[in-house]
């Protein structure tokens, strides 16, 4: 039979079309056989951690993440990124941070939405938004027979560990917070204090250590202290070693900032090694660890302060990564933040950054401020331009390799003016600052190229970063709320 070469083309086309067909088909069973893939090792990996650790950096957004990589590649010479521990994740994510009342979410709003899965209003602590209490994760697995630690560089009874066990319709109740610490029952607790072991508004009220104790928790003050007393403790709460803290200490409960750290005093890594010390010896905990001052940093706009606390909180979960490492089938690593704080940006100029000149400066704000003023009450009105200015040299490296224009000196003259006059403080979230400390620690931060919009928090999405069981789920554009249900989802049962 003849066949028109109409017909071939007509033929040739059909076969082309069906082969495309074939294909397609083809390609849909591929899909197909990588979804059940994907699907069968979701139902594979979740619940199947027996160790969960959520790390929440407080503040820390994703340039607070990317100035300290850059930061550390500059140190080295180079424009790129020494990549932190926690970017090396296979998974990553953002999450978006709003809270029910308000487009910029506080840490209690964001801490319970992190730690049980429910937004609620700016302000309350443990509660939805319609003031019932919320059932967190570390409640949850509690129950389940799991081990729980809640540990933070800030006071215990703070907003982001108080959201994993404390249910107050006021963040800032922190007796209270406290009381409901020390009845939780939850095994170890890591941080710098109670920031009121006292009932403020009571004559006489049961201090909140007393009352930890005859709960059964053993206190310890500083890690050897921690080491003696662990084999005897049944439940443990670790905290500064010095005491007086809780009253006033550089603003207020915090464990000194890692730029500003002594030898003796307790650090992130220190507390998380100890909180995996002694929750294993459960077969199943669930540890949360909070890098609480990088968020009072951002709150001073002091950017050197801000990077050696990102570091601190790396460290921290390299030391979880080394747990990770030994139960790689059981472990679940999530890092994530609250919100970002201050509105931090990189650039503020041209196209330059010049991270590298804070590594000049050798203390955090606040205590230049408290150098400063001592200063000032030592000296009086006698006090010459000159004293002040042997301090900025020394510990921010002005005149020497930060270099200061006639400009700027007239600018720092000015704030030296306020502060011999004892006026003109900077008030932040948690610190007052005086006008001197404050201009210069704004001026470097200036000629590094960092810029902040604010002194408070921001809406920027933060960063989300998993590893191990079920570490797949956290990745893509969420909301903060996700987070919780995918960890529980996780955790075996
Ligand atoms: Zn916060």
């Amino acid at each position: 039979m003849a066949i028109s070469r109409k017909k071939v083309l007509y033929l040739q086309g059909e076969t082309f079309y069906l082969t495309l067909k074939n294909r397609a088909i083809m390609k849909d069973r591929f899909f197909n056989l990588i979804l059940a893939c994907c699907l069968f090792s979701l139902t594979v990996y979740a619940g199947e951690a027996r160790y969960i650790f959520y790390f929440i950096g407080d503040g820390m957004g994703p340039n607070q993440v990317l100035s300290t990589e850059m930061y550390l590649a500059e140190l080295e010479g180079r424009i790129s990124r020494r990549q932190l521990a926690m970017t090396q994740f296979p998974y990553s994510g953002q999450a978006a941070t709003f809270s029910s009342s308000n487009g910029i979410t506080d840490s209690s709003a964001a801490g319970t939405a992190l730690s049980s899965g429910k937004k609620t209003t700016n302000g309350t602590l443990g509660l939805d938004d319609e003031g019932k209490p919320v059932h967190t994760i570390a409640e949850i697995l509690k129950e389940r027979g799991w081990a729980v630690g809640i540990t933070t560089s800030v006071s215990i009874d703070h907003a982001t560990p108080g959201a994993f066990y404390a249910h107050v319709k006021k963040r800032n109740e922190y007796y209270m917070i406290g009381r409901q610490l020390a009845e939780s029952n939850f095994d170890f607790f890591g941080g710098a204090t109670f920031y009121q072991p006292y009932d403020p508004n009571a004559d006489k009220s049961e201090c909140l250590y007393d009352l930890a104790e005859q709960n059964r928790y053993t206190i310890a003050r500083g890690y050897s202290d921690y080491n003696d007393k662990k084999y005897d403790a049944e439940k443990m709460i670790l905290i500064q070693s010095f005491e007086g803290l809780e009253k006033d200490y550089k603003g207020g409960g915090m464990i000194p900032y890692a730029i500003d750290k002594q030898p003796d005093d307790l650090t992130l890594p220190q507390i998380t090694t100890a909180a995996i010390d002694f929750l294993q010896r459960n077969d199943r905990f669930f540890l949360m660890v909070e890098g609480g001052a990088i968020d009072w940093a951002c709150h001073s706009n002091d950017a050197a302060t801000v990077i050696k606390e990102v570091i601190e909180f790396d460290d921290a979960i390299k030391v979880a990564l080394d747990f990770y490492y030994a139960h790689p089938d059981e472990t679940l690593i999530v890092i994530t933040a609250d919100h970002e704080t201050g509105g931090m940006a990189l650039g503020n100029s041209d196209y330059t950054l010049n991270l590298q000149l804070l590594q000049n400066q050798h203390l955090s704000v606040d205590q230049l401020s408290d150098k400063l003023k001592k200063l000032y009450v030592d000296n009086g009105a006698s006090l010459k331009w000159d004293a002040v200015k042997q301090v900025l040299q020394a510990d921010l490296g002005f005149y020497n390799t930060v270099e200061i224009s006639a400009d700027d000196e007239k600018m720092l003259k000015n704030a030296f003016k306020k502060l011999k006059k004892n006026k003109q403080n900077v008030k932040t979230l948690y610190k007052n600052l005086n006008k001197l400390a404050d201009t210069a620690v704004r001026l470097i931060d200036k000629k590094a190229k960092v810029g902040w919009t604010t002194g408070s928090h921001s809406a920027a999405a933060v960063p989300v970063f998993a590893i191990g069981a079920g570490a797949e789920q956290f990745t893509g554009w969420q909301d903060n709320t996700q987070i919780m249900p995918k960890m529980l989802k996780s955790a075996k049962e």
